[in-house]
């Protein structure tokens, strides 16, 4: 039977795309199956990063790679309102804290502690702001000072329950929403922030299988807590390996080098391109 998927390739548009993101966006299809959805949504809830440019530049480089998505292209910004509501949910649950600290600050009080909660891509927040005395915690918003909302992990986990989550390749998984720690839900910019976004947008389109390259899979772990907070049965997911350089490091988005614009410039062909992108990787998701 073939398989009948709805994926999406999630990019957001704060730079060109390259060699990894060709492999992502290949793979993302390939997992639809031959009678499925394949989505494109632009990720571009960070407005001081996301350029239009680099937008026009995303939907012409994976035309040109022959890829062919379902129209219309979505895009984050156009859900705030959604966003905004699934946060309002979750704070009036009580799992959210408003968090004043600066990032200055927190790696200052990182730097204080004998031994800082790390994760797996570095340092957590300590939870400066969750200890926060309620007085003055009420002063500082009287006061007005700018806050993001952090999860309160350990109570979400609390209210969630023992969770499990589908990884296509590996099978059921225990959620550990706790290696990310707090994370931020709302910035104090005033946006949400990517965990929330991506997991409102994967529930409204109708995902039914997240793709996604190794290095966001602590954040499925999270993912799948808020999903248990919003009451919203989780889709099954599959991590790619990622792209790796020359020397074995991760192709990041200002890898100029191998952005498809690079290999277009010097008149590769969309297939050259495509098979220097999936030869890349080892393993499989
Ligand atoms: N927009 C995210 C990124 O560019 C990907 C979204 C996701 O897969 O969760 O890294």
């Amino acid at each position: 039977m073939p398989t009948t998927e709805t994926t999406r390739f999630a990019p957001s548009p704060t730079g060109f795309l390259h060699l990894g993101h060709a492999y992502s966006a290949l793979f993302c299809r390939d997992a639809a199956g031959p009678g499925g959805r394949f989505l494109l949504r632009l990720d571009d809830i960070d407005t001081e990063r996301c350029r239009p440019e680099f937008e026009a530049a995303i939907l012409d480089d994976l035309a040109w790679l022959g890829l062919a998505w379902e129209q219309p292209v979505d895009r984050q910004t156009w859900h705030l309102a959604e966003y905004a509501a699934a946060l309002a949910v979750l704070e009036a649950s009580g799992v959210v804290y408003p968090c004043f600290c600066s990032r200055k600050g927190i790696a200052a009080e990182i730097a204080r502690m004998p031994s800082a909660p790390h994760g797996p891509d570095g340092a957590l927040y300590p939870g400066t702001c969750r200890a926060l005395d309620p007085g003055e915690r009420a002063d500082r918003l009287a006061a007005g000072l700018p806050y993001a909302l952090r999860l309160d992990v350990a109570e979400a986990a609390r209210r969630g329950g023992p969770l499990t989550w589908t990884d296509h390749a590996a099978g059921r998984q225990t959620a550990r929403p706790e290696l990310l720690g707090d994370v931020v839900l709302g910035r104090k910019e005033g946006q949400t922030g990517y965990h929330l976004s991506v997991v409102v947008d994967d529930y409204r389109q109708g995902v039914t299988v997240v793709t996604r390259g190794r290095d966001l899979l602590a954040s499925t772990h999270i993912h799948r807590l808020l999903q248990a907070l919003l009451g919203i049965d989780p889709p099954v997911y599959r991590h790619h390996p990622l792209v790796l350089d020359g020397a074995g490091i991760r192709l990041a988005k200002r890898a100029d080098s191998v952005s498809i614009r690079a290999f277009r410039e010097a008149g590769l062909s969309p297939a050259e391109v495509r098979a220097l992108a999936g030869a890349a990787p080892k393993g499989s998701g």
